[in-house]
């Protein structure tokens, strides 16, 4: 392989780029506006600073996070200290970081808009704002608004989540997390360096909606946002069926990040994804291993789309209960250790979903969890049957 362009320079792009010239691969990286403050909560959670600790070890300013809340409707809300911290970037800066580190690694790096990308005899040709380039292998990494229809991703309306944040000066001692009635999503609460980030995001719901609850929101709290800078974005949110049939990679270009549609669909995590996807695309270019349909796509899957996957389908299970199971869950949180464990390792990234179950009965059966599921409220026993307890 002798170069490879790289289209995008979010966390996938950035972080494919910077793998692929430590491999000592020539790597070109396009983005329109490389190191800008993209919506998002910018929470990076301890999965993603345990792979990665530079994450973590760096005199970037970020906010790191020791204590969150979690609150549902009727059942108020419960506050812990988080076992492992949370990391929470300015975006501009977290891009800013990878981008620097790219062209430290030997990367060129380009400011342009990429137009088109077609591939003819075994090369890409790459039409931008700044000029024609030429590439033999192309990384997608546009995000979720993936201008080039043919790679990547095809989102329906329905593998998709609308998310937006206001972000108001202050300062805050705690990540919060709260679900309203009826959102398949929840606001979001996440201090940074220099502001906080008020968000939210909902499955099935549309922007004016999803924002005037926030606004609602934030007034009962008695948060002004007058004034404040306000940012919206789409968020990948594959539903079950997607899963089956995504679209990772084809002749001479692989998908990484949003634009491969890899976000957990009921958390909304996304820059762990996109790191980690980045580098295994890295990886396959750089070990030959490109050339084998099917192999990076099989890559992903043992590492996470397979639990991702499973996670979007007990989503959709979930779907306009969501506040209710949370109900739940802020109940058995100030009743059991064991469930408050679990619930934390699901923040911050370490828990599976494919797991969840069995951990459930493994830790909480002393608790007669299954006779709980079925003689419980109305609430209970609809999370009961949603995990599988009950016909
Ligand atoms: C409101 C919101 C809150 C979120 N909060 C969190 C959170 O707290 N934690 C978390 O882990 N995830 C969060 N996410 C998800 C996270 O933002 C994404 O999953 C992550 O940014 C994906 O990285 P990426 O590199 O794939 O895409 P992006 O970060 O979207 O990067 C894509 C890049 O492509 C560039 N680009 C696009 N089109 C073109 C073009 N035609 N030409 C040139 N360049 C182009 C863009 O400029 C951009 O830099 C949130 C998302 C939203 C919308």
């Amino acid at each position: 392989m002798k170069h490879v362009a790289i289209l995008g320079g979010g966390p996938a792009g950035a972080f494919a780029a910077a793998r692929l010239a430590a491999a000592g691969i020539e790597a070109t990286l396009i983005d329109e506006k490389l190191a800008w403050e993209k919506p998002c909560g910018g929470g990076v959670t301890y999965k993603a600073c345990e792979r990665y600790p530079f994450l973590f070890e760096n005199s970037i300013p970020k906010q790191v996070m020791a204590e969150a809340s979690i609150a549902a409707p009727r059942a108020g809300m419960v506050s812990f200290k988080l076992r492992h911290p949370m990391v929470i970037y300015s975006r501009r800066e977290l891009n800013g970081l990878l981008i620097d580190r790219a062209r430290q690694a030997g990367v060129r790096v380009e400011r342009a808009r990429v137009l088109s990308a077609g591939r003819r005899a075994g090369a890409w040709h790459i039409e931008t704002s700044a000029g024609p380039h030429t590439a033999d292998f192309c990384v997608l990494a546009l995000g979720a608004r993936n201008p080039l229809r043919e790679l990547g991703t095809q989102l329906r309306p329905a593998d998709t989540v609308m998310a937006m944040a206001y972000h108001v000066a202050g300062t805050a001692e705690r990540v919060d997390i709260e679900f309203l009635s009826g959102l398949d999503g929840y606001v979001w609460v996440f201090p940074r360096h220099d502001h906080i980030s008020y968000g939210i995001g909902g499955k099935g719901e549309p922007s004016a909606r999803l924002r005037a609850r926030l606004e609602d929101w934030m007034r009962s709290k008695r948060i002004s946002f007058e004034g404040a800078p306000f940012h919206a974005h789409l968020l990948p949110s594959l539903a079950p069926e997607a899963w089956k049939q995504n679209r990772l990679e084809g002749e001479g270009w692989f998908a990484a990040g949003d634009a491969g549609g890899l976000v957990d669909p009921i958390t909304g995590e996304g820059i762990y994804f996109a790191l980690r996807s980045g580098e295994v695309a890295a990886e396959c270019i750089a070990d030959g291993t490109y050339g084998r349909p099917g192999h990076y796509t099989r890559r992903l899957a043992e590492e996470f789309t397979a639990d991702l996957a499973y996670g979007s389908s007990l989503g959709a299970r979930l779907g306009s209960h969501m506040s209710a199971a949370a109900a739940v869950s802020v109940q058995w949180m100030r009743r059991s250790p064991a469930f408050s464990g679990i619930m934390q390792d699901l923040i911050s990234g370490a828990q599976p979903y494919l797991d969840l179950k069995s951990r459930l009965v493994r830790e909480m059966a002393p608790a007669g969890l299954g006779s709980l599921f079925r003689t419980g409220s109305i609430s209970l026993r609809m999370v009961g049957r949603i995990l599988g307890y009950q016909s």
